[in-house]
């Protein structure tokens, strides 16, 4: 085993936010002697330091935001905040886009002087934070600039952030190890955001892309109650890949 991720949180959007019915504090990733933290969402700091795998933001290498929504973007600076010791050792490196960072920035101004260094998301390009080296293949659709990662370890693994489905998704994001935001049970629901991915889109891609594991995660609301972990059971027999529904404080061993 080279690395571990770990799923602090498995919730997304606002209702599962404020309810707290599934955590919202995002995703550890280790790969040898590096670590970095993924969507720092509400709550990240608090599972981060009750986490039973002893997790210390002290030695984390950096931080990385697919884009600047409450629901991945809360905790950041609290964590900055934590892995530069108070502000008084300049470390680490945030990569996220543009808008997290200026006009409504997320991250407070005074914070980025405690940085090694930020790194702008762009589509195609690719970033190395000491030990873990990732890219930003492709611009999702959603409301604010957003990025979806993949990692060049072996396997490959991929992470699909908040979008509205697109095909090119799919020749993006061919990945050994896919990770994927299903926010939703049914394509379109009243009149609220509809940016997300459904479970039939999930589908879709894992069809298309048919990595060796397939992960749902960032959970919403009507996803919840369909319990998560039935619906990967029954797609893991329809499709024939393995399809898991990450729970919080799950870890994948890679
Ligand atoms: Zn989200
Ligand atoms: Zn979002």
């Amino acid at each position: 085993m080279s690395g571990f991720i770990k799923f602090l949180g498995t919730g997304g959007a606002r209702f599962v936010v404020s309810k707290q019915l599934r955590s919202t504090a995002g995703i550890w990733l280790n790969y040898k002697d590096t670590n970095v933290y993924i969507d720092p969402g509400p709550g990240a700091i608090v599972k981060i330091r009750t986490s039973k795998t002893r997790l210390e933001p002290e030695k984390l290498d950096g931080i990385i935001l697919t884009h600047k929504h409450l629901d991945h973007s809360n905790d950041v600076n609290v964590l900055i905040e934590a892995m530069t010791e108070g502000g008084f050792r300049k470390r680490g490196v945030l990569v996220c886009p543009k808008d997290a960072v200026s006009g409504e920035a997320v991250i407070f101004s005074n914070f980025i002087t405690k940085l090694d260094r930020v790194d702008l998301m762009e589509e195609g390009k690719s970033y190395t934070i000491k030990g873990i080296s990732f890219a930003t293949p492709v611009k999702h659709i959603h409301p604010v600039e957003t990025y979806g990662l993949v990692f060049h370890f072996e396997p490959t693994i991929g992470i699909i952030s908040d979008t509205k489905y697109f095909e090119a998704l799919c020749e993006h994001y061919k990945t050994d190890i896919l990770i994927v935001n299903v926010l939703r049970s049914r394509p379109i629901e009243k009149n609220d955001e509809i940016d997300h991915l459904s479970l039939s889109d999930f589908v879709t891609l894992v069809n298309s892309i048919r990595p060796r594991l397939a992960i749902m995660t960032h959970f919403g609301m009507s996803l919840i109650r369909e319990r998560p972990h039935i619906l990967a059971e029954r797609l893991t027999h329809e499709i024939g890949i393995e399809i898991i529904a990450a729970y919080d404080g799950m870890t994948v061993d890679f």
